[in-house]
């Protein structure tokens, strides 16, 4: 419950965000919603010495719609996300999937990019990224660079962030929240993380599916496509056969860590029958 003494710090601006970084280096940590990371720290998992806020830094918050795409900054909280006007039709699979993260108190506090840029196989926002084929802004002092969200998670809290950088901004083509989509979670209670989950998004030409994209929650060291679940969806038409040989293509992949949520064949198996589910949502 009590987190250790640490400095904190309230810049304004990003450049005076990449000081305080180069300054403190490791020994800092970023501050978002604080709903990964101050429980944390009470927990004494994380004991940086200085935090640097990033609420009051100007050009991190909003949405912004276009035609092409729509870009979200890194700062804008789950629930900022789910008040935008009209966001049920703009994107309704992050409508749909947001709704079932966390409770609403933390939704109020947690922001999309605490919640990519984390890390945690279990959050929810990396899957929907990489079914909706996000692209992330990484900020530094020496500029901003784009990464796909494909590249971007690397393992268990480990992702392509370098030292000296943060996620500023998401992009997501519009083409993409035009898809068909579907989202399912398994969870024991409302707020509670993913025992397991799955975000895809599919266009349908008759009986045949293009451009699948299925990611899967909360079942290996990180949020990752079903790759070789989307190529067989992908390439014969859709029948019983060819969906149950993407289910158990997928659960193939699924390496889930053991819990209180369950043991691996049981993950496995519930991993499937989300895909399913989100499956026949889709080309319903
Ligand atoms: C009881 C409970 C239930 C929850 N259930 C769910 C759930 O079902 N699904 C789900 O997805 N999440 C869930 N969460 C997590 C919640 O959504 C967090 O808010 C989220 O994981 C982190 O976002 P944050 O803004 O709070 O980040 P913080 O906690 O402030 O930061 C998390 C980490 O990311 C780093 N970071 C933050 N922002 C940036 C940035 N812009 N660039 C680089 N690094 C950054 C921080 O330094 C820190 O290391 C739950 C949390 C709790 C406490």
């Amino acid at each position: 419950m009590i987190a250790p003494n640490f400095k904190y710090h309230a810049p304004m601006n990003l450049q005076d965000v990449f000081a305080l970084m180069s300054e403190f280096g490791s020994d800092a940590k970023l501050l978002a919603g604080g709903h990964s990371l101050l429980p944390m720290m009470k927990f004494r998992f994380a004991e940086p010495a200085h935090l640097i806020d990033l609420g009051n830094v100007e050009g991190l918050k909003g949405i912004e719609v276009t035609e092409e795409s729509l870009t979200i900054g890194a700062m804008t909280s789950e629930n900022d996300l789910l008040r935008y006007p009209d966001m049920i039709n703009i994107c309704p699979l992050l409508d749909k999937a947001v709704r079932l993260i966390a409770d609403p108190q933390i939704r109020n506090r947690g922001t999309i990019g605490g919640d990519i840029a984390h890390g945690d196989p279990a959050n929810d926002q990396p899957s929907i990224m990489l079914a909706l084929d996000a692209t992330f802004v990484l900020s530094s002092s020496s500029g901003n660079r784009k990464l796909k969200a494909d590249q971007f998670f690397i393992g268990t809290y480990e992702t392509a962030l370098q030292s000296g950088e943060l996620l500023s901004k998401i992009i997501i083509p519009r083409a993409a929240t035009k898809k068909r989509y579907g989202f399912r979670k398994l969870k024991r209670k409302t707020g509670d993380f993913a025992t397991a989950a799955c975000a895809l998004t599919l266009t349908l030409e008759g009986k045949q599916c293009r451009d699948v994209r299925i990611a899967l929650t909360n079942l290996g060291p990180k949020s990752f496509r079903a790759e070789r679940a989307e190529w067989l969806l992908n390439s014969q038409p859709l029948s019983d056969d060819s969906i149950n040989a993407a289910i158990h293509l997928a659960m193939e992949d699924c390496e889930p860590a053991e819990d209180q949520r369950g043991n691996s064949e049981y993950k496995i198996k519930m991993a499937g029958e989300m895909l399913k589910r989100a499956l026949s949502d889709a080309i319903a």
